[in-house]
């Protein structure tokens, strides 16, 4: 498809990247995200046929480049439950202009799934973990798995060719910021690039609070204790992390300080739902739909219009305004695990 006008938001922000969450599901149940206690066997996730299929999600990536788009992210829930996961890469990345299509997951299928992914076309991978204290992971992810088996899925992902790889890291003050330190060393060693997350007050259910909050430059100081850092310089304009390397010119290190330093002024950042609806948040309360008008026969034209639409009136930069949005306790958000991070 031919590329159309760029369209820009109300806060003069251009469409650039796009998240898309393909399911609901999750074999985790990480307590700021997604807590067990809430999300337990008969939690009914969305069904089958409330999913956008493939060819629907293709169809909606191809008019969204043709809008500006160049970056794509599979994310989720967690994306390596979805069935065949690897058919929705290789559609994705046969698009024209696209060169970039990564993913974020847990790590803990990618034994079994990094070689499809790379040979489906994914270009990037961000893997999930938080320690490297196999007793803190197991209680932080819900679920008993040990770090074990996501170092394996690293592992796996990286003999398939994935390099470097990113791996997230949430840290929450009195859980796991004590091993920061280590997770750092670990993966400067394998050449990889550890990102630090502020704990976020995504979705209803984590009872976030900002007492448990460990601010970005704490998490600098703590490092250059033991490892000394230096600031380099962002690889391109709006980029979320801050970037660090030791001072001896090797590695990089991440800091993505969304709460107390927020970036929502280079926002480019479109998320679509696994259900097809469009948010231009991520602390959104209302998608736009489209799986309505793409089942009932909207034409590519009719559904650009809806998507430049939903971008057009965007106005969002809820991390510039989160004091004010926090003391409003009827403030309704779509849940992380729902459209992905
Ligand atoms: N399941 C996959 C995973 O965990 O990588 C992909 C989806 S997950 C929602 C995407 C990212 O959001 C993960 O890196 C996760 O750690 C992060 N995340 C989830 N809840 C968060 C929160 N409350 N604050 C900050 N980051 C969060
Ligand atoms: Fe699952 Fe990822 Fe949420 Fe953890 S952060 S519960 S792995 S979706
Ligand atoms: Fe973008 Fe919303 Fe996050 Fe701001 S709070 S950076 S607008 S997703």
């Amino acid at each position: 498809m031919k590329r159309k006008k760029e369209i820009i938001d109300q806060l003069k922000r251009p469409i650039k990247d796009l998240r898309i969450s393909v399911t609901d599901r999750c074999n985790f149940r990480c307590a700021y995200c997604m807590p067990a206690e809430i999300y337990g066997e008969r939690y009914e996730f969305l069904d089958q046929e409330k999913l956008l299929t493939f060819e629907e999600i293709n169809r909606v990536t191809r008019l969204l480049v043709s809008l500006g788009v160049r970056k794509v992210r599979i994310t989720g829930g967690e994306p390596l439950v979805r069935r065949d996961i690897n058919v929705l890469v290789k559609l994705i990345s046969s698009i024209d202009t696209l060169s970039d299509i990564a993913m974020t997951t847990n790590g803990y299928l990618l034994p079994k799934m990094a070689q499809s992914l790379k040979t489906a076309g994914l270009t990037r991978l961000t893997v999930s973990l938080d320690t490297l204290d196999d007793e803190i992971f197991r209680k932080m992810n819900g679920r008993n798995f040990g770090v074990e088996s996501v170092l394996q899925g690293i592992e796996a992902a990286s003999k398939a060719g994935f390099h470097p790889i990113k791996i997230n890291s949430v840290v929450q003050k009195g859980v796991n910021d004590h091993t920061i330190t280590t997770l750092t060393e670990y993966f400067l060693e394998k050449g990889h690039i550890v990102r630090f997350i502020e704990y976020m007050d995504v979705g209803t259910l984590n009872n976030w609070n900002m007492k448990h909050v460990v601010p970005g430059n704490e998490i600098v100081a703590k490092i250059n204790e033991t490892i000394p850092i230096e600031p380099i310089g962002p690889l391109y304009k709006g980029e979320v992390a801050k970037r660090y390397r030791q001072k001896n010119g090797t590695g990089e290190i991440g800091i993505i300080a969304s709460v107390t330093n927020p970036f929502c002024g280079d926002c480019t950042r479109l998320r679509l739902s696994p259900e097809g609806s469009l948010y231009t948040c991520l602390f959104g309360s209302k998608g736009t739909d489209l799986r309505t008008p793409l089942r009932d026969g909207a034409s590519d034209p009719e559904l650009v219009e809806i998507i430049s639409n939903t971008w057009l009136s965007r106005n969002d930069r809820y991390s510039e305004t989160r004091s004010v949005n926090a003391s409003n306790s009827n403030n309704k958000k779509v849940e992380m695990y729902h459209i992905g991070g």
